[in-house]
């Protein structure tokens, strides 16, 4: 493991159990889809759902700018090979209870539990009280495994093999004329929420000035 890895592992002289330390947490009201709706409702922009990027690819002229959300490999038809990918499984139940963990995420440190978390989803938003106060929860658990082709591919593995392999498809990309390599599978990076706005913020910025 690279060594800057630790720094993600919060060590603590207290007794905040909190993953997180930031000072401000939490999520935009009413979750991300209002968010992103919202963000969306734009006339110039069309949405197309479950279209692959192969499926749409001949229609984009050259003076067109591209910002790739998926997998730099396969963009690139894996000409330097195939990068490494942790994968999950999610396993999803309704409980009949009001309060299940009494928590949104119970992260698992026993090395005899098979999955590293269960989330509940209802207390991301205690606010919404009709469905909060319901006698009923629907949790999920996050199984590890390893990435095989099919799955999705949720954490980059960082290892020096990767990092080259990386390096070498950004480059591709940086020679390709209008295209950017965007979020967390096109920067082949774990990012958290505020960092993966940040840097699509960052991303837009860089294509205005280009542009300008
Ligand atoms: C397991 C897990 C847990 C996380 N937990 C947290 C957390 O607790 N707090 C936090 O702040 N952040 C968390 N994050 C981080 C956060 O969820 C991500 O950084 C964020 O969702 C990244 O957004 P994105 O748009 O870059 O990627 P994504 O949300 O993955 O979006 C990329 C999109 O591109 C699509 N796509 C890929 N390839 C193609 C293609 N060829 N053609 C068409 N579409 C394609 C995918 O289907 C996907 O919809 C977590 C991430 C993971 C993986």
């Amino acid at each position: 493991m690279p060594s800057y890895i630790i720094k993600r592992l919060p060590f603590r002289t207290n007794y905040n159990s909190d993953y997180f330390v930031d000072r401000y947490q939490g999520i935009p009201i009413g979750g991300y889809q209002p968010l992103f709706n919202g963000l969306l409702a734009n006339r110039l922009i069309t949405v197309k759902l479950n279209t692959a990027y192969e499926d749409v690819a001949k229609s984009i002229t050259k003076q067109d700018w591209v910002i790739y959300t998926g997998a730099p490999d396969q963009f690139f038809n894996y000409k330097y090979g195939k990068l490494e990918w942790r994968s999950l499984d999610f396993k999803w139940e309704i409980i009949n209870v009001r309060d299940y963990q009494g928590i949104a995420v119970m992260n698992e440190a026993g090395i005899d539990i098979p999955y590293t978390r269960t989330h509940e989803f209802k207390h991301f938003h205690p606010e919404a009280e009709k469905i909060y106060n319901q006698e009923k929860t629907v949790i999920c658990r996050e199984f590890s495994k390893e990435y095989k082709d099919g799955d999705t591919p949720y954490y980059p593995i960082d290892t020096p093999y990767n990092r080259e392999l990386y390096a070498k498809y950004l480059n591709l990309a940086k020679n390709t004329p209008n295209l950017v390599l965007g979020g967390r599978l096109g920067m082949y990076k774990y990012i958290d929420m505020d960092k993966t706005i940040k840097a699509a913020l960052d991303t837009f910025e860089n294509i205005k000035t280009n542009l300008l």
